[in-house]
């Protein structure tokens, strides 16, 4: 027997059109790439996002088609979101981080009909133009009185494309399963490959991330997404916050941690989301400046381990609480939060500490499971670790365009973490299941000993890379890039380590590096410091 229920399909013009109707006073803040703050509301923009969609529309692009971002959080990157996916088509954003070979990779892998891209990235743009041939139309997105010259031949812009088409556009009521964005995952060996969202994922996710025990979103809040819209959308903010009816605020491509102050300061923001490295570099600037936040009421923090030093000074110097997540771009991205039951009400604080440490517990949504090398199950018992498997409902069954074949095994999608999952459901991270170390036939966790090393005090960053060995096959080399002013030896930093971590896990040498190298999305580029260091002597070798 059917139920009788409605059977509309879950969109996202859906999300926007609430927002519109529901929340149209609510302000959308933006930093401009031209200078200045841009300041408008849910219906201003539901407004210009409909002429948008009219002008993609007269622009020849068909449902189903790509149209490529290159740009930073703001509002204009807002509109093409909602527009884009709206009026049928896949929002492809694309990370400007990558190398350039890498992007004229993506855009011609995607085939992308147009790419609007912020100014910043006109430089690069003209460069890989020539190798982009299916690219119809480049669209700048400022005004007619920022446009620079150009040698681009089929370079538009984005004011002048919306000007003159009106602010009415009906939605067309969508196959809730049909394509809406598309994200490449940036691996480190191989091409990125294309997670293709729908627009029923992108909702459910968007559900989902708001709950209490997930980021908590509401109408009364605040939201400084400082992790990029070109980052497996933001983390789904732009569809969360539309849905909730929280104030946005965009830091555009200002992400020193100076600015982003500033914004959460002028724009009493409540709750931000963003990736330990961009955290530090605000952390040092509150600590040299002596800052407090007045409204800052928690962060989300993913992407990569979030170190418990970074967690307590947050809790503790700053009273702003954290919440540990743990995502992928093919989770769209989120598949665990870290928040507190019931039970932990009487943790102490170095107790509630440890805990926050681990990544979470699943959100309804997302199955977990933890599995050997032979596919057996392993037990919930905090102890015993393997490979982190997972399926749902907003989880990549297949790359765009069947890249890599089936990467699903018997329904569940391999994340490539290696992870132990607890009684309570807190799941943990030990590595990335190529980064972990393996010494005398036993796994030691490279996080683990980096969230160590960070909580020196004279330890702004850490990474630790297995570096062979004739006896033990692998041992663990600490690479530290001290505090600025910072003094601190080999020897201190080693003896840090004792009555921490196991004894036979301290590593074997310590390298002092200026800094450390970073991927497009911020994790630490383990493969490229793994090269680096292939041949180090260890002092025990
Ligand atoms: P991406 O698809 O670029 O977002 O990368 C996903 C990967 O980032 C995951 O498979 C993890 O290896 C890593 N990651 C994300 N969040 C965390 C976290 N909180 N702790 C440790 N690793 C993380």
């Amino acid at each position: 027997m059917q139920g009788l229920m409605m059977n509309l399909p879950l969109t996202i013009s859906a999300l926007i059109r609430h927002a519109a109707n529901f929340h149209g006073d609510t302000e959308i803040v933006s930093r401009r790439i031209e200078g200045g703050i841009h300041r408008y509301t849910y219906a201003d923009a539901h407004g210009r996002i409909r002429q948008l969609a009219n002008a993609l529309a007269a622009l020849g692009v068909k449902p189903g088609e790509r149209v490529g971002t290159l740009a930073w959080n703001g509002y204009r990157h807002f509109e093409i979101y909602y527009a884009v996916s709206g009026s049928a088509a896949v929002c492809h954003t694309i990370n400007p981080r990558l190398f350039p070979e890498q992007i004229t990779y993506i855009i011609n892998h995607a085939e992308d009909r147009f790419v609007f891209l912020d100014l910043t990235f006109l430089p690069l743009v003209e460069k890989l133009a020539p190798l982009c041939p299916g690219v119809s139309g480049w669209v700048l997105m400022t005004d007619r009185e920022h446009m620079p010259a150009s040698t681009l031949p089929n370079l538009l812009c984005y004011e002048d494309l919306i000007h003159g088409h009106g602010d009415e556009f009906e939605w067309p009521e969508l196959d809730e399963n049909s394509a809406s964005s598309l994200c490449y995952t940036s691996g480190t060996t191989g091409n990125p490959k294309g997670v293709l969202f729908s627009h029923r994922s992108t909702v459910l996710h968007a559900f989902a991330a708001c709950l209490p025990d997930a980021l908590n979103l509401s109408a009364r809040d605040v939201i400084l997404p400082v992790v990029p819209m070109f980052h497996v959308n933001a983390w789904g903010l732009p569809y969360s916050c539309a849905l909730t009816g929280a104030k946005l605020v965009f830091p555009g491509a200002a992400m020193d941690g100076a600015s982003i102050h500033e914004l959460f300061e002028t724009e009493g923001v409540t709750c931000s989301a963003g990736v330990p490295t961009v955290w530090l570099g605000l952390l040092q600037h509150m600590e040299r400046n002596g800052l407090r936040f007045s409204t800052l009421r928690r962060t989300v923090i993913g992407g990569s381990a979030c170190p418990p030093a970074m967690i307590r000074s947050f809790e503790q110097d700053y009273g702003v609480q954290v919440l540990h997540a743990w995502g992928m771009t093919e989770l769209s991205p989120l598949g665990t939060v870290n928040s507190f039951k019931a039970k932990h009400a009487a943790l102490d604080a170095e107790q509630r500490l440890a805990l926050q440490g681990k990544q979470g517990r699943p959100i309804h949504g997302v199955e977990m499971k933890i599995i050997d090398d032979d596919g057996k199950a392993l037990p919930h018992d905090g102890q015993a670790y393997g490979n982190l498997m997972v399926r749902g409902p907003w989880i990549c069954r297949q790359y765009f365009r069947g890249e890599g074949g089936d990467p699903l095994i018997d329904g569940w999608f391999p994340t490539g973490d290696v992870a132990t999952i607890d009684g309570d459901g807190y799941m943990q991270i030990t590595d990335r299941s190529k980064d972990v170390i393996k010494s005398g036939g036993e796994w030691i966790s490279s996080i683990d000993l980096e969230n160590t090393a960070v909580g020196h005090p004279a330890v702004a960053e850490a990474a630790v890379v297995g570096v062979p060995h004739p006896k033990w096959d692998e041992r663990p080399l600490l690479l530290v890039v001290r505090k600025p002013g910072a003094t601190l030896e080999r020897e201190e930093m080693l003896r840090y380590f004792e009555g921490r971590v196991a004894k036979w896990w301290i590593p074997d040498d310590v390298v002092f590096l200026d800094q450390l190298p970073h991927t497009a999305t911020g994790k630490l580029l383990k493969t490229r410091l793994r090269e680096q260091f292939r041949n180090y002597g260890l002092p025990t070798g």
